[in-house]
C-alpha cells in the first residue's frame, strides 16, 4: 500500500487498481478515514456511505482480480447530492428533501456504478444548486481547502472542495449557471460542463430543466476525459439527452494546440476583472500560443445581458420544477397542519431556505400573466442572440479562452446579504449555459494570497474533444492543476 494514494490522480490510481499494487478496498478505507478527520473541517460531504463503499470495493477488487476492470472499476468518486442514488439519502441540501432516499437512480450514477466507481458519498452543495458560495445549503457551509475562512464556490461547493482536499479521486457536479466550473475555478481543480443534452438529466433534481447539465470534476483534463466516457452518450429516459455517437476522448486527448485557433473575447477582459486575474491570464495566454495556438481577438457583444436574462428564465424554470414539493408524498411535511392548504403552506414555508424562495417567486413574477411577455419571452428572445453570438465566433476559431470567474474565493458571509454581488460571481460561466456550450475550468495560477485561479475554455456543441485534448496540453505543459492545499 502506498504512503498516501489519495492525492493521485484517477489515471494514476486506474494503472495501480488494473494492475494490482493496490486494492479498491484498502484505497477506499484511505479515502474514509481521511473524510473522517477532515470532513469535519471542510463539511464537504453531507452523507457518506461507509458501508456501501466497502462492498462496492471488494465487488471491484473481484472484477480486477478477473481482469475484468474499466478505468474508473474500484475509483472511489462523490456524489453531488442531487443525483438521486437508490436507497441512499438525497437531499439536494434542502430541509424540504432532508429525509428523502430515491427509490430509483440517475442515469449517471448507474453509469458509473455499471464501470465500477465506488460512491464514497454525497456532496454538499447549495440548495437546490441556487447559489455560488456553498453557503445556502441546509447542511451548513463548505469551507474553501485553501483559506478555510473562505466560500469553495457554488454550487457544487461540496464536490470541489472533496476533489481539492483529495477527500476522494473525482466527483460529479452540476452546472446550471457556472457550478461547475466557478468552484472549480475557487479550488484549484478542473470542472467540465459538458453541451447540453450530452449527458443524461434523468434522476437529478431538476432545478432549471432548460439549462442544468452533469459533469465532472476532477484533479485533471484526463480524469474528466475518463469519468465522461463513461457519463455521456444517449438515453432515453431524458427527452433532452442527444442521440449521437460519444467519440473516444482518450484518443484525442494528445491531439495538442498546434495549428488551434483560440478566440479571445474582449467582454470577457474588460472592468470587472481583479489585476491578479487578469495578470495570470495574461501568462497563460502566452503559454498556449507557445503550445502552437493562434489567439484571435473576437467579440462577444451580448455578454452583459446574461446575468439579467438568466435571473429570468432560471428561476422562472426552478419556480415550475420546485411546485411538486408539497409535502403530500415524501419529504418534510409541517406539523399538525389544519387543511391542506395549511399543508402546502407551511411546509413549503418551512421546508425551503430563503435563496430559493426568492428563485420561486421571482420566477412566478415573470411567469404570471401580464409580465410574461415583457420578462420571460423577451429573455427567450435574448438567449437566442446570446447563443447567435457566440455561432459567430466559433465561425472564426475553434476555441474561446476567458477567465471562469472575474475574482477569486471572497470570504465566507461577505456576498450572503448582497444577492445582486452573489450572482455576479457567474459573469463569465452563465451565458455558456444560455448557449448551451461545453466549457471546462483548469488551474492556471494563483492570486497573491495564494488562492488558485482558474482559465476557461469555451468549445462548439459537442466538441468536448476539443476542449479536453487542449486542456489536457495546457497541463502538460504546467503544474498549476498538480498543487494542493495543505490541510
Ligand atoms: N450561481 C448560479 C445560481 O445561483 C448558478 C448555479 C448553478 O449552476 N447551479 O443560479
Amino acid at each position: 500500500m502506498l504512503s498516501d494514494p489519495t492525492t493521485l490522480t484517477l489515471a494514476k490510481l486506474s494503472e495501480l487498481l488494473k494492475k494490482r499494487q493496490i486494492s479498491s478496498e484498502d484505497l477506499v478505507n484511505t479515502f474514509l478515514e481521511k473524510i473522517e478527520s477532515q470532513n469535519p473541517n471542510i463539511n464537504a460531504y453531507i452523507t457518506v456511505d461507509k458501508a456501501g463503499a466497502i462492498k462496492a470495493a471488494k465487488d471491484a477488487d473481484a472484477r480486477l482480480d478477473a481482469k475484468q476492470g474499466e478505468a474508473l472499476t474500484g475509483i472511489p468518486i462523490g456524489v453531488k447530492d442531487l443525483f438521486c442514488t437508490k436507497g441512499l439519502l438525497t437531499t439536494c441540501a434542502s430541509k424540504i428533501l432532508h429525509n428523502f432516499i430515491p427509490p430509483y437512480e440517475s442515469t449517471v450514477t448507474s453509469r458509473l456504478k455499471a464501470a465500477g466507481a465506488v460512491v464514497l458519498g454525497k456532496t454538499n452543495m447549495d440548495e437546490f444548486a441556487m447559489g455560488s458560495s456553498n453557503e445556502t445549503s441546509h447542511f451548513g457551509v463548505v469551507k474553501n481547502p485553501w483559506d478555510h475562512s473562505r466560500i469553495p464556490g457554488g454550487s457544487s461547493g461540496g464536490s470541489a472542495a472533496a476533489v481539492s482536499a483529495s477527500l476522494c479521486s473525482a466527483t460529479i457536479g452540476t452546472d446550471t449557471g457556472g457550478s461547475i466550473r466557478q468552484p472549480a475555478a475557487l479550488t484549484g481543480i478542473t470542472g467540465f460542463k459538458p453541451t447540453y443534452g450530452r449527458v443524461s438529466r434523468f434522476g437529478m433534481i431538476a432545478f432549471a430543466s432548460s439549462l442544468d447539465q452533469a459533469g465532472p470534476m476532477t484533479k485533471t483534463a484526463q480524469d474528466s476525459a475518463l469519468m465522461l466516457q463513461t457519463m455521456a452518450g444517449h438515453d432515453a429516459k431524458d427527452a433532452t439527452s442527444i442521440n449521437a455517437p460519444v467519440p473516444d476522448y482518450m484518443a484525442s486527448l494528445n491531439d495538442g494546440l498546434k495549428g488551434r485557433k483560440i478566440g479571445i473575447p474582449a467582454e470577457y477582459f474588460a472592468s470587472g476583472l481583479s489585476q491578479d486575474v487578469a495578470t495570470v491570464i495574461e501568462e497563460a495566454k502566452k503559454q498556449f500560443t507557445d503550445l502552437g495556438a493562434e489567439l484571435v481577438p473576437v467579440s462577444l457583444p451580448t455578454t452583459k445581458h446574461a446575468i439579467p436574462t438568466y435571473y429570468i428564465l432560471a428561476p422562472a424554470e426552478a419556480s415550475s420544477n420546485l411546485a411538486r414539493y408539497d409535502g403530500v408524498r415524501f419529504g418534510y411535511r409541517c406539523e399538525d397542519p389544519q387543511d391542506i392548504k395549511d399543508l402546502y403552506f407551511r411546509t413549503r414555508a418551512e421546508g425551503f431556505g430563503s435563496e430559493v424562495k426568492r428563485r420561486i417567486m421571482l420566477g412566478t413574477y415573470v411567469l404570471s400573466s401580464g409580465y410574461y411577455d415583457a420578462y420571460y419571452l423577451k429573455a427567450q428572445k435574448v438567449r437566442r442572440l446570446i447563443a447567435d453570438d457566440f455561432k459567430a465566433a466559433f465561425a472564426k476559431v475553434d476555441l474561446l479562452l476567458a477567465p471562469t470567474t472575474p475574482d477569486t474565493a471572497f470570504k465566507l458571509g461577505a456576498k450572503t446579504d448582497d444577492p445582486v454581488q452573489m450572482y455576479l460571481s457567474d459573469i463569465f460561466t452563465i451565458n455558456v449555459n444560455l448557449a448551451g456550450l461545453p466549457a471546462i475550468s483548469i488551474p492556471c495560477g494563483f492570486d497573491k494570497t495564494n488562492l488558485p485561479i482558474g482559465l476557461q475554455l469555451i468549445g462548439r456543441p459537442l466538441d468536448e474533444s476539443g476542449i479536453l485534448s487542449a486542456a489536457h496540453a495546457y497541463q502538460q505543459a504546467t503544474d498549476w492543476h498538480t498543487r494542493s492545499p495543505i490541510l
